[in-house]
């Protein structure tokens, strides 16, 4: 079998597209010899728990130890308390394999990075990360030439890393737009990567849980979309760059809490908790607790940016 090696930052499912492409077979066809367990390509395996025998497999024919250094496994306790594996993730795109399915955004890229390395970063995956912190531009989530998504894995065989499944265009070619290194995007997108990293933030000379921050977050731009009138379900069918603004935007109503946010909640007559804790009213566990008695008494004043 002709070996491939993970760069440190890839996803485990493009290393496997790649082991494929490097063994002139279908994707399916090599996670069967891989790890031995008919049907894995049609599941996400970036955030599959692997059984023992699976990962001794992986270990004798590919030789990585770790394979959960290439999952987004990690990231649980962080971004979220668990994951549901089968259904949605607030923080982690959705993967999905049916034929044709035009109703997922999973995979986002960024032109310049594939052109590099044609590889699949996990940070792509993330929905905090909307912006290409190498070449300081927005990523993409759909070929920008039949705007349909980038499905993957690609079963096209004669088709690389970098081609549109639905249309072959080159990826690589895309346009993308530029941002300025002072820009509130990329300053946002530092502050959740670094809270995510550290697993908590601090505020008011106390540490909190980062998984509260992502779930409140999370709420408030649901919050944010419904006063712009986007009526997107799932936050992963944002174009990065939209999403990018309502996360910026959502962090910055949090400054100087809870007075900017109560002003903007009652210019939007966004003004029944039910309405602004949306569905999460009855799970309020994970909100901050900052957070939840604030909208009630109006106490604490929080710095961010
Ligand atoms: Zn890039
Ligand atoms: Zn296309």
């Amino acid at each position: 079998m002709n070996k491939c090696y993970p760069y440190k930052d890839e996803l485990l499912s493009s290393l496997i597209f790649r082991i494929s492409r490097a063994n002139y077979t279908s994707v399916s066809n090599i996670t069967n010899y891989i790890f031995k367990t008919k049907g894995l390509y049609l599941k996400d395996i970036d955030l599959y728990n692997f059984s023992k025998d699976e990962l001794l497999s992986i270990n004798k024919l590919l030789n990585i130890k770790n394979i959960r250094k290439y999952q987004l496994l990690k990231y649980i306790g962080y971004i979220e308390e668990n994951f549901n594996f089968n259904g949605r993730k607030r923080w982690i795109t959705h993967f999905h394999n049916k034929k044709n399915d035009l109703k997922f955004y999973g995979i986002r890229f960024c032109p310049h990075c594939i052109k590099e390395s044609p590889y699949l970063r996990q940070y792509w995956r993330l929905l905090i990360v909307n912006v290409c912190q190498k070449h300081n531009c927005f990523l993409l989530n759909s070929c920008p030439n039949c705007n349909k998504n980038i499905k993957y894995p690609n079963s096209h065989y004669e088709q690389e890393i970098f081609n549109c499944y639905y249309c072959g265009f080159d990826l690589r070619t895309s346009t993308t737009e530029t941002i300025k290194k002072e820009s509130i995007h990329l300053k946002v997108q530092n502050i959740l990567l670094n809270i995510l990293n550290y697993g908590y933030y601090k505020l008011n000379n106390r540490y909190y849980y980062s998984i509260g921050l992502f779930y409140l977050l999370r709420l408030l731009i649901k919050n944010v979309m419904r006063v712009n009138k986007k009526t997107e379900y799932y936050i992963d069918n944002l174009k990065p760059k939209e999403l990018s603004y309502f996360i910026s935007f959502s962090l910055i109503l949090l400054e100087n809490f809870p007075h900017r946010l109560n002003k903007y909640y009652k210019k939007n007559k966004l003004l029944n908790l039910h309405t602004i804790l949306d569905k999460y009213r009855n799970k309020k566990l994970n909100i901050p607790n900052w957070y939840l008695s604030s909208i009630y008494y109006n106490t604490i004043s929080t710095r961010w940016l």
